[in-house]
């Protein structure tokens, strides 16, 4: 089976890895040649474009930055693909646009669902993501295969856009959390109280979390190389509060959170990862 893969970046690259590992035949496409020249030295086929990616696949997987860039390449996939063709989208991207590439593609015969992941780059590279996605539960089965080569916990949550849904529900849950565990270390710490001491406590009672599992430590050093940079999470936020005003509801904290993470950005730390949030909680506090 041929899988195009188009856009081999931190996440993509060791995805489409593990296909090939997987012993599927993999065409990626990227718009930087690098990529393609690194998919290659794993094992895959680079191609041209994005035309010569889809022509010959059975299952065609993107995995770009944002909503911009699946409205440009997802035509040229319905355009090439073949009919029956399984198109998985796996970027993080708003529902709306989830929803109308949903309808282009069955409207060529093209069984497109959304498939966003959490888990960041050591899920990508491990293939322990978890997959969140939309769409027709038969074309779901179909793709399953496939997503099992790239994550362990991929459940279906209902029809195309649910997959955006969710990980809009997943990165407002996690930058609230990242935002408390801030706030809990500039408290412990304003107080005298070892923080190290103080979270591991937390660790272990009701407030723990993944988050506080593997990031309290690196927090509390201020220590603040990506993992899941700012500017991805400013974009993800926005998602969050698109998908809350179409939906007709209010989540005050979900807007709190997304306005500390656009301060975050705002004072030049868009390129960290998101638990710099304490840099933003440290500056309200002199
Ligand atoms: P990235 O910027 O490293 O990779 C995106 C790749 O797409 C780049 O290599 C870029 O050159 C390529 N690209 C852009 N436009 C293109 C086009 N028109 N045609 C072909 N290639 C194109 O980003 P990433 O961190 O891999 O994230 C990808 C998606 O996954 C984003 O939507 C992000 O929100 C989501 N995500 C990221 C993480 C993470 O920890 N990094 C975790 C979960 C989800």
């Amino acid at each position: 089976m041929t899988i195009a893969f188009i856009g081999l970046g931190i996440m993509g690259s060791p995805m489409a890895a593990n296909l090939v590992k997987a012993g599927y035949d993999v065409v990626g496409y990227d718009v930087s040649a690098e990529r393609v020249a690194e998919l290659e030295a794993r094992g895959g086929k680079g191609a041209a474009g994005v035309a010569e990616a889809v022509a010959d696949a059975d299952v065609v997987i993107t995995m770009l930055p944002d909503s911009p860039q699946v409205e440009e390449v997802a035509p040229v996939v319905v355009a090439h693909g073949a009919s029956g063709l399984i198109y998985l989208d796996m970027s993080t991207i708003r529902p709306d646009t989830s929803r109308w590439v949903a309808r282009e593609a069955a409207a060529k015969g093209v069984r497109a669902l959304d498939a966003p992941v959490s888990g960041g780059e050591r899920g990508a590279v491990d293939g322990t993501l978890s997959i969140m996605v939309g769409g027709d539960p038969e074309d779901f089965a179909a793709a399953r295969p496939v997503l099992g080569a790239l994550g362990t916990t991929i459940v279906h949550v209902g029809p195309p856009g649910a997959g955006q849904t969710v990980k809009a529900a997943n990165q407002l849950v996690v930058g609230g959390i990242y935002g408390l565990v801030a706030e809990a270390i500039v408290l412990l710490e304003a107080s005298g109280v070892d923080p190290v001491a103080g979270l591991d406590v937390l660790a272990g009672g009701l407030a723990g979390s993944r988050i506080l599992d593997i990031k309290r430590h690196t927090m509390i050093r201020r220590e603040f190389a990506p993992g899941f940079r700012i500017d991805l999470h400013h974009k993800d936020m926005g998602i969050a509060v698109a998908a809350a005003r179409e939906a007709g509801v209010a989540l005050p904290l979900t807007a709190q959170v997304a306005q500390l993470v656009a301060a975050a950005r705002a004072q030049g730390h868009g390129s960290l990862d998101h638990s710099a949030l304490l840099k933003v909680v440290e500056r309200f506090n002199g």
